[in-house]
């Protein structure tokens, strides 16, 4: 089995299209990658549902979509047969864990993915950036303290990306990921391994091979996603995923339905 399952909904041209129809290409595509079962994992800041949460311009300036359309588009696909899944890429907001929870409770998910893409205003891999800000070491701690909460917040099934913060390819010198390999042992929930990160600048897969060695030796279990935007994308690098699972240990991935976790041989 292998599956990828962190997906936007985007028509081909690359635009947000939160409608059935956008789903077949993408299932299309990952039946031409040798995928199983696709999983869509929207940002959660499009929604104008969420609005309440964002204090940041970059996600504020973009929750004018319909919650209730993503669900909805992404429902009757399932219900045409096609092999998909409902998630969520969610933003985790530290002190506002029962906001965030009671904003998603409401709908059917499958999954929920717990990113980290700005702190305290500061972008991890966006401007302005972290990094310049507070400095690498202090970037690495911020993160993934706050990564470790994340886990520990039972908002999220697996957690996207996990070590972004290495995104510009400058790292903390000998970091030690036992604390938060700690923590999200402790959570029981997973760690995504995701391909995005060989097409950014670091050019390498998240998460880094002595993070996911630590999540194995804790038997903290993985999803698998491609960050894909675009139909073409999906299953994008995924040889080098199943390498550097293999190569940590792992003999199987996570599925995903209606928040319950299962796992399956990797295919
Ligand atoms: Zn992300
Ligand atoms: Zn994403």
């Amino acid at each position: 089995m292998i599956v990828d399952y962190h997906i936007h909904l985007r028509n081909e041209r690359g635009e947000i299209a939160h409608e059935t129809r956008s789903v077949d290409p993408f299932v299309e595509a990952a039946r031409a990658a040798g995928v199983d079962e696709i999983g869509f994992t929207e940002h959660v800041y499009y929604f104008r549902q969420t609005r309440s949460l964002w204090t940041v311009p970059y996600h504020s300036e973009r929750c004018v979509y319909d919650l209730e359309a993503y669900v909805q588009a992404i429902v009757e696909a399932r219900e045409r047969g096609l092999p998909v899944k409902l998630g969520l890429e969610v933003d985790y907001v530290p002190g506002r864990e029962e906001e965030t929870r009671r904003l998603l409770e409401p709908y059917p998910w499958d999954y929920l993915l717990g990113s980290i893409h700005y702190i305290d205003g500061l972008g991890v891999d966006a401007e302005p950036r972290m990094i310049d800000q507070v400095g690498v070491e202090e970037a690495w701690r911020r993160y993934f303290h706050t990564l470790a909460d994340a886990a520990g917040s039972g908002l999220f099934d697996s957690l996207s990306h996990p070590d972004l913060v290495k995104i510009f390819s400058v790292r903390a010198e000998a970091f030690d990921y036992g604390p938060v390999v700690n923590a999200i042992a402790r959570s029981g929930i997973a760690v995504e391994v995701s391909t995005a990160g060989l097409h950014k600048p670091v050019g390498e897969l998240y998460p880094n091979p002595d993070f996911l060695g630590a999540c194995r030796e804790q038997g903290v279990p993985v999803s698998l996603g491609s960050d894909a935007h675009l139909p073409d994308v999906v299953g994008r690098d995924f040889s080098l995923a199943r390498e550097l699972l293999r190569s940590s240990g792992y003999e199987t991935i996570t599925v995903f339905e209606q928040r319950r976790a299962s796992q399956e041989p990797i295919g």
